[in-house]
């Protein structure tokens, strides 16, 4: 199944938040971790999300639909790892507040962590905030291609014991697991919908 990404919507203030009626996949990571590469390998396409060299830079919340199921990804960028003033972190912790409050379309928060590290603190925080807001997790392993299988195995455990639900892996630079990742995201946004069948290439 051909999958095709469109950046729907971007919001920089509260007062743009709007009740949308889809299913939506939260998208979170630290600056770095390989969320706008991620965004483009699922879109199949270079420059739908910029790779940002400047960690932190976007502040808004980006929605994409993905068709042909007609679920939201919704980009959080640089969540909770603002590198700006104290003001602009508060700003954007708020506009965050406001989106996952009384939202009953936020199916799960696909949570991206780097294949390479161990569980780091920063990660561990954005892990219990989305599980204080009974959010579901996903956890994805970026990346994959830089480390060997088995030292990816390892951190894969970890994530596991702590989220108890085992990391998917995927590249970005490879495709590794794309379409696999797209189908979870669709499984979980319609649950008990017939989706695509197809196995992590490589766990
Ligand atoms: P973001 O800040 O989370 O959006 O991260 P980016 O997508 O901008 O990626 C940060 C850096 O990691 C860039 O230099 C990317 O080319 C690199 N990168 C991202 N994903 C992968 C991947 O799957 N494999 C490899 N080898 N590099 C990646």
């Amino acid at each position: 199944m051909t999958h095709t990404l469109t950046l729907i919507k971007t919001v920089y203030e509260e007062s743009q938040l709007e009740e949308l009626e889809v299913p939506q996949i939260i998208l979170a990571g630290r600056s770095n971790v390989g969320k706008s590469s991620l965004i483009n390998c699922l879109a199949g396409r270079k420059k739908l999300a910029k790779i940002s060299s400047t960690p932190g830079k976007t502040r808004s919340l980006n929605y994409y639909l993905v068709e042909p199921e007609g679920y939201y990804i919704v980009d959080l960028p640089g969540y909770g790892y603002a590198k700006c003033s104290k003001t602009e972190r508060a700003k954007w912790g708020m506009l965050i507040d406001s989106f996952l409050k009384d939202n009953h379309h936020i199916a799960a928060a696909a949570v991206l962590l780097d294949s390479r590290l161990n569980p780091q603190q920063n990660d561990m925080e954005m892990v219990s905030y989305f599980t204080q807001c009974r959010i579901p997790i996903i956890p994805v392993m970026t990346k994959s291609d830089k480390c060997k299988q088995r030292d990816r195995s390892k951190v894969q455990k970890k994530w596991q014991d702590i989220i108890k639900t085992k990391p998917i892996c995927v590249s970005s630079k490879s495709g590794m697991n794309r379409t696999a990742l797209l189908n979870l995201f669709a499984k979980t946004a319609f649950p008990g919908q017939e989706t695509e069948n197809e196995t992590p290439e490589e766990s």
